[in-house]
C-alpha cells in the first residue's frame, strides 16, 4: 500500500452521540482514519462499542434523532454537510453497504432480476433489461452464484448464496468504498471462509475500500491490511493487521486477542468486567476500569494519541508522553486487584 496515495475516504474527530431521558450516548467520540484506494480497514471492539453507529454514520444512514460531528471526506467532498439528495445518488454506485441478516434486506416477492433491475434504475432510469443482465451476471459469477439461478427468489437460496446476492447487489455499481457490517454473523464456518474470500478478492476486481466491520479477529487476520480497534467510542489502536496482531500495543487490543484465543481453544478466559454505559463513561481513559495496565494518571486525563513505528497509532498513557504520567508502575496493579476482588465477590 502506497502511503503518497490520496486517502479515498478521509474521516477527523467523528462524533455520534444520542440523546435519551439519561443523556447523551457518546457512540462515536472522536474518530479519525484514512482510507486508501483499495485497502481494507477491520473494525473491530466488543459489542456497543459503537462499530455499527460508526459504519452507519459514514454512509449517512444513523437513525433519527441522532446528531453527528466532524468530517467525513469522500474523494474531498465532506459527507456530513452535502444534502440528502446528494447523499442518496452517491449511495449504490460510489458508496456500499453490506448489512447482516440478508434476508430481511431481500423482497421475498421479488425474483433476484428484479432486485438488480430495481438497484440500478434507481440511479439509471433507462437502463436496459440486457445491460442489466449483463452487469448482474458478471457479478454473481464473481460470487459464486451461476447465471441459471438469476431469476430465483430469495427463500429458494441458502443463507450463504443470501449473504453472496446482497454483496453482489452492493457491488454492481463497483462502488469506490463499501462498509461491511458483521458481514458472515450467522453462518457457517465453510461459507463465511468463501465470504471472506470473494471480500479479499475485492481489491484486486473492483480496487474497492472497505471497512470491514466484525468482532471477529480470525476475519479481520485473513482479510484486512489493517486494523483498528474500538472500545467504547474511539479507536484505541490502529496499524497494519500483521503489526498489531503480532506486537499488540494497547491493552485492551492484548486482552482482545487473548480472549479470542482461549475461546477457541479453552473457552476459560474473558475480558474482567464490562464495556462502559456510554451515557456515562468513566474519567480519563474508558478502559481503565478493566484494564490490567491501569496507572492513576489514566483514571483522570485521557490518553493522548501516540504514533509509534510503522504507522501504529495508540491512544494509551503506557506510551507516553513521559513527562505527562509522572508516576511508576507500581500503581498498575493497585486496579487488578480491586477487579480481582470484584470478581471474587
Ligand atoms: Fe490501560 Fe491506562 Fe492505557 Fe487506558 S491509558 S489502556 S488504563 S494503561
Amino acid at each position: 500500500m502506497n502511503d503518497r496515495m490520496e486517502p479515498v475516504v478521509s474521516v477527523r474527530d467523528l462524533r455520534v452521540w444520542y440523546g435519551t431521558e439519561r443523556g447523551a450516548v457518546r457512540a462515536v467520540d472522536g474518530v479519525s482514519f484514512d482510507l486508501l484506494p483499495g485497502e481494507t480497514l477491520g473494525l473491530v471492539g466488543e459489542s456497543g462499542c459503537g462499530k455499527s453507529t460508526l459504519g452507519r454514520g459514514l454512509l449517512g444512514m444513523l437513525p433519527e434523532g441522532a446528531q453527528t460531528d466532524g468530517e467525513i471526506r469522500f474523494k474531498g467532498e465532506n459527507l456530513r454537510t452535502v444534502s440528502r439528495s446528494r447523499l442518496r445518488d452517491m449511495r449504490g454506485p460510489e458508496l456500499g453497504m453490506i448489512f447482516q441478516e440478508p434476508l430481511t434486506r431481500l423482497n421475498p416477492l421479488m425474483r433476484i432480476s428484479e432486485h438488480f433491475e430495481e438497484a440500478l434504475r434507481a440511479h439509471t432510469p433507462g437502463i436496459s433489461k440486457d445491460t442489466v443482465e449483463r452487469a448482474a451476471l458478471e457479478v454473481l459469477g464473481l460470487m459464486g452464484i451461476p447465471p441459471t439461478r438469476y431469476r430465483s427468489y430469495p427463500h429458494e437460496f441458502s443463507g450463504g448464496m443470501r449473504q453472496r446476492l446482497m454483496i453482489g447487489l452492493a457491488l454492481v455499481f463497483r462502488p469506490a468504498f463499501v462498509v461491511a457490517d458483521e458481514p458472515t454473523t450467522a453462518l457457517d464456518v465453510l461459507v463465511e471462509a468463501q465470504i471472506i474470500r470473494i471480500l479479499h478478492d475485492l481489491r484486486r476486481e473492483f480496487d474497492t475500500s472497505l471497512l470491514l466491520i466484525t468482532h471477529n479477529l480470525g476475519i479481520i487476520a485473513e482479510a484486512c491490511d489493517r486494523v483498528a480497534v474500538m472500545y467504547a467510542g474511539k479507536i484505541v489502536e490502529v496499524g497494519e493487521a500483521r503489526q498489531v496482531f503480532r506486537d499488540p500495543q494497547h491493552p485492551y487490543t492484548r486482552e482482545l486477542l487473548r480472549s479470542t484465543i482461549s475461546l477457541s481453544t479453552t473457552g476459560l478466559n474473558y475480558i474482567p468486567g464490562a464495556p462502559p454505559d456510554l451515557t456515562d463513561p468513566p474519567p480519563g481513559c474508558h478502559f481503565h476500569p478493566r484494564c490490567p495496565d491501569a496507572m492513576r494518571v489514566c483514571e483522570e486525563l485521557d490518553p493522548i494519541d501516540q504514533e509509534l513505528s510503522g504507522g501504529q497509532r495508540v491512544e494509551c498513557w503506557l506510551h507516553g508522553p513521559d513527562h505527562l504520567i509522572g508516576v511508576d508502575g507500581r500503581d498498575r496493579l493497585r486496579v487488578r486487584e480491586e477487579l480481582s476482588v470484584a470478581d471474587e465477590a
